[in-house]
C-alpha cells in the first residue's frame, strides 16, 4: 500500500511520508493506491473488538507492518485514546427508535477532531514510543507547533482551549481573516520551498491523510454498537436488512469522506447525508453538479453562522471525492486510467482557481448520488432543532442537548428519511458547552435549563486563565512567515 497524489505526480509515497508532508508536491491530496477490502470474516471477527483493537485492524489495512510494526501501531493507538473520557471512545446513544447520536466529543478538546488529532499529533511527536513510524521527527525534541485561527471567528471556549496552553513551543496566531484565509496561508507556507525546507514543516491540517484514516474507525465501531443495541446478531437477516444512513455536519468534507472510505471498504451504509450550514457549496454541488464559490450579500465568500467550524467557502478534502468520481466514471483502460483521471482533477482545480467553479458531467454526479445525499440548514433551523431535541414531543424520545454543528446534521436527518426502515446515525461533532452561545440562545426560554448543568469541569474558569496568543493584523502569508520566525527566535533563545 502506497499513497498517490490526486493530481497525478508519478511519485508514490509511504504512509509515513504522506502523513509527514501532508500535501503532495504537485498541490494534490494523498489517496491510497487502492481501497483495501475487508477480511472475509470481518463481521464476526470484529464485532466484539474494543475501539482501540478495531482501530488497529483498520489502520493495518492502510499501513504495511513492514513500515510500522503492528506492536508499535498498537501502542500508538492505545496512547492516543487513553486521554478520552469514555470507555467506548465514541459512544452511540439511542435517542428514539431508529435514531442514534454518535458522540465524537469525548476527547481532550471536546470535539470530533480529537479522534484523529490525538493519533496524528502523538504519532508525529512521540519518538520515544519506539515506533519506527511517523518519525521523520524522531529524536528531535524541538518541535514547535503553530496554530492559525481566524480572529474572533471561533467560539470563546475554542479560543481559550488553544490560547491557554502556555508551553514555550506552542504558538497561537490569531489572524484577521477567515478559516479559508488561514488554510490558504498554510498552503502557501508549504508551497514556499525555502521556508518549508528551513523549518521542516509538517501539517496536521484537515487534508492530512492520517486524519481521514483515523475517522474511518468510528463508522465501523458505531455499526457494531448499533447491532448490539438492536439485540440482533451480525449474521441474522435482521442485520442484513438494515437500511443505514449516516448524517454528517460538514465543512471541509473530512469527516464524511472517512464514511465514504468506510463504505467503499464494505461497511453496509446506504447513504451518507452531507449537511451544511448556509455555507452550502457542497449542498449545491450535490444538487446540480456545480462546485462554485459564491459571494454572499456582504461581498464575502464565507458567511458567519452559529456553527463556525463549518464556515468555509471551499471544502479542502473534496478533491479526494472528485478523484474517485472521475475514476469510477472513466472508461479508459486501467494502465492509462490514473493518468487520465488525475488530468481531469487538475483541470477542475484550475477551473476553481480561475473561475471560482467547476462542473462535473451528469454521469459523475449520478455516481456521487449513489453514496451521498445532501441538505442545507439555516441558523434558525439549527436553533429550532436544538429546542426540539431538548424538549421532544415524542414521549419515547429522550431529551438531548445538541451542539449547533450536530444540530445541523440532525435537522438534515429529520428531512431525509429514505424509508420507514431507515436507521439513522447522526455524528455529534462537538460538546454543547463548547459552542455555548448558540445553545444558550436556543434554550433561553426553557426555565428548567441550566447551562451549568452541562458544563464539563474542564471548562470551569477556562475563560479567565492566562493566554498566550499573537495577533496577526492581516491574512498575509509573508506577514505570517515573519511572525513565525520571530516566535521561533524567542522560543529557541
Ligand atoms: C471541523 C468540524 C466540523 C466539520 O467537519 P469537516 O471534516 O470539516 O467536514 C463539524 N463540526 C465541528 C464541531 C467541527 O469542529
Amino acid at each position: 500500500m502506497k499513497y498517490r497524489s490526486t493530481r497525478g505526480s508519478p511519485k508514490l509515497l509511504t504512509f509515513s511520508e504522506a502523513v509527514l508532508v501532508g500535501l503532495a508536491e504537485d498541490g494534490g491530496l494523498f489517496i491510497p493506491t487502492n481501497i483495501p477490502v475487508l477480511p472475509e470474516n470481518w463481521r464476526k471477527d470484529w464485532s466484539n473488538l474494543t475501539f482501540n483493537s478495531l482501530a488497529l485492524e483498520i489502520f493495518s489495512l492502510y499501513i504495511p507492518s513492514e513500515e510500522i510494526p503492528r506492536k508499535d501501531l498498537e501502542q500508538l493507538i492505545n496512547k492516543s485514546y487513553s486521554t478520552f473520557r469514555s470507555n467506548e471512545i465514541t459512544p452511540l446513544k439511542k435517542i428514539r427508535e431508529k435514531f442514534y447520536i454518535l458522540e465524537l466529543f469525548h476527547g481532550p478538546t471536546f470535539a470530533f477532531k480529537d479522534v484523529a488529532l490525538q493519533f496524528l499529533v502523538l504519532g508525529a511527536t512521540s519518538g520515544d514510543t519506539g515506533s519506527a513510524a511517523i518519525y521523520g521527527l524522531r529524536g528531535k525534541k524541538n518541535i514547535s507547533v503553530f496554530i492559525l485561527h481566524p480572529h474572533g471567528k471561533i467560539s470563546p471556549v475554542q479560543e481559550a482551549q488553544m490560547t491557554t496552553v502556555l508551553d514555550k513551543n506552542v504558538h497561537n496566531l490569531s489572524v484577521e481573516g477567515t478559516f479559508d484565509d488561514c488554510q490558504d496561508i498554510v498552503k502557501n507556507l508549504f508551497a514556499d520551498n525555502p521556508f518549508n525546507e528551513k523549518h521542516h514543516l509538517g501539517a496536521v491540517n484537515s487534508i492530512n491523510w492520517a486524519r481521514i484514516l483515523a475517522q474511518i474507525v468510528y463508522y465501523y465501531h458505531s455499526y457494531f454498537q448499533l447491532i448490539k443495541s438492536l439485540n440482533i446478531t451480525m449474521e441474522s437477516n435482521a442485520a442484513k436488512e438494515i437500511q443505514l444512513q449516516f448524517c454528517v455536519p460538514t465543512g471541509n468534507f473530512g469527516d464524511i469522506l472517512a464514511g465514504y472510505f468506510a463504505k467503499q471498504m464494505g461497511l453496509p451504509i446506504n447513504n451518507l447525508l452531507t449537511s451544511t450550514n448556509s455555507n452550502d457549496i457542497l449542498d449545491r454541488f450535490f444538487k446540480n453538479g456545480r462546485y462554485e464559490k459564491l459571494k454572499s450579500e456582504n461581498g464575502k465568500f464565507v458567511k458567519e453562522t452559529l456553527s463556525p467550524a463549518m464556515d468555509i467557502a471551499i471544502s479542502s478534502n473534496f478533491e479526494r471525492l472528485l478523484w474517485y468520481l472521475a475514476y469510477n466514471d472513466s472508461k479508459v483502460q486501467e494502465e492509462d486510467k490514473i493518468k487520465e483521471v488525475s488530468k481531469i482533477v487538475r483541470g477542475w482545480m484550475e477551473d476553481v482557481k480561475t473561475n471560482q467553479s467547476l462542473i462535473v458531467e451528469k454521469s459523475m454526479l449520478d455516481i456521487a448520488l449513489c453514496d451521498f445525499k445532501s441538505e442545507m440548514v439555516s441558523d434558525q433551523e439549527t436553533l429550532n432543532t436544538i429546542q426540539k431535541y431538548y424538549a421532544p414531543e415524542n414521549r419515547d424520545q429522550i431529551s438531548y442537548i445538541l451542539d449547533p454543528h450536530t444540530a445541523v446534521g440532525v435537522a438534515a436527518a429529520d428531512r431525509q428519511i429514505i424509508s420507514p426502515n431507515t436507521i439513522q446515525i447522526c455524528l455529534a461533532t462537538a460538546h454543547p458547552a463548547k459552542f455555548s452561545q448558540a445553545v444558550e440562545k436556543a434554550l433561553e426560554n426553557f426555565k428548567a435549563f441550566k447551562f451549568e448543568s452541562i458544563l464539563p469541569k474542564e471548562f470551569i474558569g477556562l475563560l479567565e486563565k492566562e493566554k498566550k496568543v499573537v495577533f496577526v493584523e492581516k491574512a498575509d502569508p509573508s506577514l505570517v512567515k515573519k511572525v513565525i520566525e520571530n516566535e521561533l527566535d524567542t522560543e529557541l533563545n
